[in-house]
């Protein structure tokens, strides 16, 4: 150390700088900072505009209450908000910002220019800021509300500089965080524009459903389901997808609490819960979850760009995510119901409309029959959004679930020595049948575990099996549990088990089988599940999974039967461990494909 050792305080200049390193990390985090501003001043239009994907300049400008000439000022400095007065105000906090740390920061490290006007006065007041120290303050035309420009960020920091990426990738941080706030505030009309190109262009006043599909347009359309759940206080809504259209990241995944984007482990935890026995780990669900419970139990002050947050009461905010996310998925409400749809019908009368004008002369023509609809996605087409919205006209409040209305459909014969090929009114189905059977009898076992009336069949000659020291181990560890599944498991000396009944909706399953299954299963699982029946299901997959490979061959009177037990399941998409069940394409797909349609 040099001869200058005495402690001192550092110049406000320095610690906004120092500070800028925690709230402001890139381009996008100066773009939080401004949105949520905007929206804390009620703005109800908000405009971004960004050059060099943000790196060279930040425009954000909106219709809120703007400053008068002495808030302007004092706004740029560290610790100044409007937002709380004292330290118990934390507690309740309602807005997004409240530290005041934001602007003083974002002026200290950028070229900065700052243009407000409220309603009361006549003419606006424009601040122009370099490296946290103002360079001019001149009064201006502009309209109502505040527009603030951030240019060259980090240009006086050249250690942060060096650590913004490529335009392109902070582009896409940008984009990412424009989308979350144009999820959270549907109701603000928003304008993304890059490098003078519009990106997004987002309606004021929209609903949650409308801001959805002009964001995602037909990707999503048909395949999303309104979530809206309750739960000791706890209020879960929003919209999940389908498990077809999965993500292989969690990019399409929004999570808000009390409208602010959050995460916390326990949500993370909730949504992969949620989705058990519907995605395999791999895969991460498209969700837009809005959580809505009293602020008190929410502590937002853990971090300072606030996006993590503690729940005091996380169990129940697990269970209401779980819950809002399972029933949403469910064809009908009762979450515990799981048994596959009975009563269906057949009907012989209908004949396919003749698409394309040919006719191939020795065709076999299979029979057609009934089977209950189920909402098909269909990327590219809005027929799904519309039909459902026919049907919710015609419900007239008797029981007509979203399966209805009947379909028609035929087998038209088998690929690969293994795929079930179908027809139905709107296109062809790829069916696999052994994940398809998987997914029917677990729902029925399970349905007659939850029901606590599994129908057990006693075997004619009891069978001796001898295990790994391994196998034997989890034998023994779930030996109660597989007798009150229907399995007649008692121990034989070492590690050797009789075994004198299985449940008999599994047909000839063979335990040794089931057993092995669980042991791959806690091998590649980790992590075990605390959910309640989480080992019912683990065993259930197990023996379903034995049991359709004991399958046997199938006729045509079985694979219908089949298709109808499937289109009638709560979780018809996938297999229980998440694989696909069926894959559909359909007749304006094709068309498409073939080039008749543009
Ligand atoms: P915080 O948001 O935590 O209060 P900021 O540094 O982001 O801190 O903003 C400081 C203050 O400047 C805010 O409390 C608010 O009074 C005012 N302000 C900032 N942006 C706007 C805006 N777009 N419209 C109106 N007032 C604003
Ligand atoms: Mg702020």
């Amino acid at each position: 150390m040099r001869n200058n050792q005495h402690i001192h305080l550092l110049s406000e200049s320095v610690t906004n700088k120092i500070a800028a390193g925690e709230v402001v990390e890139r381009p996008a985090s100066v773009l939080k900072e401004l949105m949520e501003n905007c929206v804390d001043a009620g703005a109800d239009q908000i405009d971004v505009e960004v050059t060099g994907g943000g790196r060279r300049s930040i425009l954000v400008s909106d219709n809120g209450s703007g400053m008068s000439a002495d808030d302007a000022l004092m706004s740029i400095q560290r610790y100044a908000t409007s937002k709380i007065k004292d330290v118990d105000d934390i507690e309740c906090i309602k807005t997004m910002g409240f530290r005041g740390e934001a602007l003083a920061a974002i002026s200290s490290v950028s070229r900065f220019r700052l243009v407000s006007r409220t309603a009361d006065t006549e003419s606006g007041t424009e601040i122009v800021v370099s490296q946290g120290k103002v360079q001019s303050v001149e009064s201006v035309g502009a309209p109502i509300g505040t527009s603030i420009q951030v240019r060259n960020l980090f240009f006086n920091v050249p250690a942060r500089r060096k650590f913004m990426r490529t335009e392109k990738t902070e582009f896409s941080h940008i984009r990412q965080k424009f989308l979350v706030y144009a999820l959270a505030y549907p109701e603000i009309g928003m304008t993304l524009r890059a490098d003078e190109r519009s990106v997004y262009t987002l309606s004021s006043g929209d609903s949650m459903e409308n801001r959805l599909l002009e964001i995602y347009g037909d990707s999503l359309r048909g395949a999303l389901r309104q979530m809206q759940f309750e739960s000791n206080g706890i209020r879960v809504n929003g919209y999940v997808a389908l498990p077809q259209v999965a993500r292989s990241d969690r990019s399409d995944q929004y999570v808000f609490v009390n409208h602010r984007p959050a995460i916390a482990p326990v949500i993370a935890y909730a949504i992969r819960e949620g989705f058990r026995t519907m995605m395999s780990r791999d895969r991460h669900p498209v969700l837009f979850l809005f959580i809505e419970m009293d602020p008190a139990m929410v502590d937002v002050n853990v971090h300072p760009t606030k996006r993590e947050v503690r729940f005091r009461r996380s169990q129940q905010l697990r269970d209401a995510i779980i819950g809002a996310i399972r029933t949403a998925l469910q064809a009908s409400s009762d979450p515990t119901d799981y048994v596959a749809g009975e009563g269906v019908s057949r009907e012989q009368s209908f004949s396919f409309e003749n698409r394309g004008g040919i006719k191939i002369d020795d065709m076999q023509p299979t029979r057609v029959f009934s089977y209950p609809r189920m909402p098909m996605l269909d990327e590219g087409s809005n027929r799904g959004a519309e039909l459902r919205q026919e049907e919710r006209n015609v419900g007239d409040g008797d029981e007509q679930s979203d399966n209805m209305p009947w379909s028609q459909c035929r087998v038209l014969g088998q690929v690969g020595g293994l795929f079930v090929v179908l027809e139905t009114e709107d296109g062809i189905v790829l069916m696999d049948p052994h994940a398809a059977h998987e997914r029917v009898m677990f729902e029925k076992f399970m349905g007659q575990v939850l029901s606590g009336k599994v129908q057990s069949q006693g075997l004619l000659a009891p069978e001796t099996i001898d295990m790994s020291p391994e196998n034997a181990l989890i034998v023994r560890k779930n030996e109660q549990i597989l007798g009150e599944m229907g399995f007649g498991v008692s121990s034989f000396g070492g590690d050797s088990f009789i075994v004198d009944a299985v449940p008999s909706c599994l047909g000839k399953v063979s335990i040794a089988e089931v057993v092995e299954n669980l042991a791959k299963a806690a091998e590649r699982g980790g992590k075990t599940s605390s959910a309640e029946h989480a080992n019912e299901e683990r065993i259930a997959m197990a023996a379903c999974k034995a049991a359709v490979k004991a399958g046997d061959i199938l006729n045509l009177d079985e694979i219908e039967r089949l298709v109808m037990d499937l289109a009638g399941s709560r979780m018809p998409y996938t297999c229980p461990h998440g694989r696909p069940t069926i894959i559909f394409m359909s007749f304006k797909e094709l068309q498409k494909k073939f080039g008749r349609l543009t």
